[in-house]
């Protein structure tokens, strides 16, 4: 699983253009920063909102647009097979309490159906090229949130290089 970060203008919360853009609807001349996203496409399979409101976009069993070129321990094009869930949210800045406590929800969901051995970052996927989530992004909140069921998911931070 490939966790991101991502706010439309960066670093402004609460509105739609995160969504818009990963539905292809974003008006790439509504901001001066979106003229860079024109024909772009992206989607993860989830987007986790500052309230914790969860968003899917793309159904599991189908590759989602999330990681761009990258590898992960040797394998390339991590899209082929990774789960993408995006956070709302800007690298260097923290996280909402409730935005870990769905992502743990969701990673125990997807963990129950899929053979998902490890949460990593966008910038542990594609280094040198993407920074999300970012320093803000606390690798042991999530861990202390897993912990009691799955003590063995392996992730960023804790023996992963
Ligand atoms: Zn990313």
């Amino acid at each position: 699983m490939v966790v991101h970060s991502i706010s439309l203008p960066p670093g402004v919360y609460g509105g739609d253009d995160v969504e818009r853009l990963f539905m292809n609807r974003l008006d790439t001349s509504a901001h001066p920063y979106y003229a860079g996203l024109r024909g772009l496409e992206v989607s993860p399979h989830f987007f986790v909102r500052r309230d914790g409101r969860t968003l899917q976009f793309v159904n599991c069993d189908e590759r989602a647009w999330h990681a761009g070129a990258s590898r992960w321990r040797g394998r390339e094009n991590c899209n082929d097979w990774s789960i993408g869930i995006e956070l709302e949210g800007l690298e260097g800045q923290s996280f909402e309490p409730v935005q870990y406590r769905q992502l743990a929800v969701l990673l125990r969901a997807l963990a129950g159906r899929y053979p998902i051995d490890e949460a990593v970052g966008h910038e542990h996927v594609a280094p040198g090229r993407k920074r999300d989530p970012g320093p803000g992004f606390d690798w042991s909140e999530l861990r202390r949130r897993l912990r009691r069921r799955q003590p063995r998911l392996p992730m960023a931070g804790a023996g992963v290089p």
